[in-house]
């Protein structure tokens, strides 16, 4: 494979860049500097770095970040920081983006991908994937408002489907949702006459958020991860 293909594809940069990069001499191959593009290379046995770090030959890339407040779920936006921002070179030039949205001031689980398939089944409303948050509310919970919620409420455009609520205590709790509308979890509350002070995803399917990662870090998805996801 030609290292420009092999560089763009491993999520380097565009093939623009890459050429940029190799003309720079920031790309070895088994240690010695290659500047020519069209540099033929073995993906499976070559050792190919950048700035002197190995990079491994991945299709597409599949990010966890633990999405701060203040961020919105974009691509770019002329006012706001977005999540891209958040992202260290190369990451940030390999087309990545959100897989669904957080509300700018919520926390927590943001999958971010190339992948654009992937992503366009996990948002597929057939594929009722759970999404689990963590809630803090204005004021305590009763049972029979968690089960009115439970049971679906009607917000203005629909009928919310059945959720399930975990007590931690009278006004902080877990709800899991399969659907993904417009503030929904906060729209849910407010039809019980709450509000949400604070809201964070904990989880999406089977993928947990990484507790370890302060709000802004990200890390990859490990394989096993992946999986879980899908
Ligand atoms: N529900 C909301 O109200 N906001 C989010 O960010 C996610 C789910």
């Amino acid at each position: 494979m030609r290292i420009d293909k092999f560089l763009a594809n491993s999520g380097i940069g565009t093939r623009k860049e890459v050429k940029e990069l190799l003309k720079k001499k920031r790309i070895s191959v088994n240690d010695e500097v290659v500047t020519e593009a069209k540099t033929h290379i073995d993906e499976d046995n070559d050792f190919v770095a950048f700035d002197g770090k190995r990079i491994e030959f991945k299709e597409f890339l599949y990010i966890m970040l633990n999405k701060p407040q203040d961020v919105i779920s974009a691509t770019d936006d002329e006012r706001h920081r977005t999540v891209l921002d958040l992202l260290e070179e190369p990451l940030t030039k390999v087309g990545l983006f959100p897989v669904g949205r957080l509300d700018k001031d919520t926390e927590g689980l943001l999958v971010l991908t190339n992948d654009g398939k992937m992503a366009h089944e996990l948002l597929s409303p057939k594929k009722h994937v759970p999404k689990r948050y963590y809630v803090e509310l204005k004021k305590t919970l009763s049972k029979e408002e968690a089960a009115i919620l439970e049971n679906g409420v009607e917000l203005e455009t629909f009928t919310t489907k059945p959720a399930k609520v975990e007590f931690i205590t009278e006004d902080k709790v877990y709800i899991i949702i399969s659907e993904g509308k417009y503030h929904q979890v906060k729209r849910m509350f407010k039809c019980v006459g709450n509000r949400v002070l604070f809201l964070k995803r904990t989880g999406m399917g089977n993928l947990g958020l990484d507790e370890n990662l302060a709000p802004g870090e990200y890390r990859e998805l490990t394989s096993d991860e992946l999986e879980q996801l899908q």
